[in-house]
């Protein structure tokens, strides 16, 4: 059984309560999501701009209340939950303007040829969406990638109705935007069912969702083994479909001998900052930081151990995650080849916890699969690596969303730093050249995605305005009069 609760759309206050069992409420809302999607596939884009722009207002016009209530759930703080409100309305304006334009659509045609070989006939191809979609909300991120996030947005923008399963981690900030979104779409004339939030701290809920004939196609941000598993279910229905999950990273950061000693200090204090923001629990947390072996690399790690011992303690987002990053720590430090370079232990008092920097050599860290394992949480793993071990390093890395490269100037086109950067291409979504992973654009050429295990799908971003792409399907057209055509293909 579960929960599902009707909402004032403007206070987001609890109109109603009933229980149903999972499969029958998330089978209903699936259901209207198919009907929406039916009334509305061959409408003009320009009205989903205006139901994104009703949206949009509907979120610029919220009060600091929520704010709070969100900081109510998740202690993240007003100041980051600030800009991630901040973030997530220039979103859903930003996408508001992708399809304003019909370039997303991606139109190609080929004149005929009767010549070429084979003969061709008049195509054209343009993409079409792909049907209703299921969204998992992230437990990180309350706003940015959870119920008004990225994927209900990009979704909604492709022409997808959308059924969001809430994370139960902050279920009162969920509701609220739930009813914020549902009231906009209502006042600007989407049919019923264009969306719709599930919740439920159960993974039947999940599961019912996954396996509802209507989905089409499910975005999903949190572990490795949540997304996995919906995957694998996903493959087992009548009717397969793609779930383009966004799991664990290490987001490997690698610093050179010239960059070390040119600005060491600047990195390690850059590289500690990230570590600890947001206390790790950003998907782009770098989880591993490699240094050159030698007095400069020494000095590295003294000063990032500095500042993890002066920094306060920072709050997990909830019992299960940071319970789970404790135990995972405990079986961390016992593999062969670790040593605690800083903090020792998260010595968790409620939900706080300080940060833990463990150090290992390059050898251990290539044989050791569980050294290579996302903490989600404020710990890092340095790796000490004899020159010329950081391609190697690099090699052993599973998919990541992101890797790191700090090097001078005059390396850059080295063979040295060129034989790094072509390791960590094959390894992660996003490279970063003397900076840092945490902080991610909205723009047209972010890839927010990765080789698994980063993502279940290398091909697509969960951010930016090309995340439209995991919820559009090509269809080509071939010799089909002008009349019939759609519009963007005339
Ligand atoms: P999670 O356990 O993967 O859960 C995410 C969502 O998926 C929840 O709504 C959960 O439902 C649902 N779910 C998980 N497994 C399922 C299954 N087998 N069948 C159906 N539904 C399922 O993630 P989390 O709670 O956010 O955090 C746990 C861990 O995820 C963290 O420790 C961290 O390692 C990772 N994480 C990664 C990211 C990232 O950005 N990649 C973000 C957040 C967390 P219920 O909870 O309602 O059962």
């Amino acid at each position: 059984m579960t929960t599902f609760l009707e909402h004032d759309p403007r206070t987001g206050a609890a109109l109603g309560e009933y229980e149903e069992t999972a499969t029958a409420a998330v089978g209903a809302a699936a259901a209207a999501a198919e009907r929406a999607f039916a009334a509305t596939r061959h409408r003009p884009n320009r009205r989903r701009v205006a139901w994104l722009a009703a949206i949009a207002d509907a979120f610029d016009a919220v009060g600091d209340d929520l704010l709070a209530v969100a900081d109510a759930e998740t202690a993240l703080g007003p100041t980051r939950l600030t800009g991630e409100w901040a973030r997530t309305r220039a979103q859903v304006r930003a996408f508001a303007a992708l399809v304003a334009d019909d370039a997303y659509l991606d139109a190609v045609t080929d004149a005929p040829d009767p010549n070429s070989v084979p003969p061709r006939g008049d195509l054209r191809q343009m993409l079409v969406p792909i049907g209703p979609v299921a969204n998992f909300a992230a437990s990180n991120f309350p706003f940015a990638f959870s119920v008004p996030g990225g994927d209900t947005i990009a979704a909604l923008a492709a022409g997808c109705p959308v059924v969001v399963k809430a994370h139960p981690s902050h279920p009162d900030t969920s509701r609220r935007c739930a009813a914020l979104i549902s009231g906009a779409l209502r006042d600007a004339g989407a049919p019923d069912g264009m969306f719709a939030m599930v919740e439920g701290a159960s993974i039947d809920v999940g599961s019912a969702l996954v396996l509802a004939p209507e989905i089409t196609a499910v975005a999903f941000t949190g572990s490795r083994r949540g997304g996995r598993a919906l995957y694998d279910l996903a493959a087992t229905r009548p009717v397969p479909i793609p779930v383009y999950a966004e799991m664990g990273s290490v987001n490997p950061v690698f610093v050179t001998e010239a960059a070390l000693a040119a600005r060491g200090d600047a990195i390690a204090d850059g590289f500690a900052a990230s570590m600890l923001n947001g206390t790790g629990q950003f998907c782009t947390s770098p989880g591993v930081v490699v240094v050159p072996v030698g007095e400069a690399g020494d000095r590295f790690v003294t000063r990032v151990s500095m500042v993890i011992a002066e920094a306060p303690p920072g709050v997990m987002l909830n019992a299960t995650i940071r319970d789970g990053l404790v135990e995972q720590l405990a079986r961390t430090k016992l593999l062969t080849g670790v040593t605690d370079a800083a903090g020792g232990g998260l010595s968790p008092r409620g939900f706080a916890v300080g940060a833990t920097l463990l150090a290992t050599d390059a050898a251990s860290f290539i044989a050791t699969p569980e050294l290579r394992d996302e903490h989600f949480g404020p710990v890092a793993v340095i790796v000490r690596a004899e020159p010329g071990a950081m391609p190697s390093v690099a090699r052993a890395i599973p998919g990541s969303l992101t890797g790191t490269i700090h090097a001078e100037a005059a390396e850059a086109g080295g063979e040295e730093v060129a034989e790094l950067r072509d390791a960590l291409v094959e390894r992660v979504g996003r490279l970063v050249w003397n900076g840092f992973p945490t902080g991610v654009a909205i723009s047209p050429a972010m890839h927010h995605g990765g080789p698994y295990p980063a993502t279940t799908h290398s091909g697509f971003t969960s951010v930016g305005q090309a995340s439209v792409r995991r919820f559009l399907r090509p269809v080509t057209f071939q010799d089909v009069p002008e009349g019939a055509l759609p519009s963007a293909l005339h």
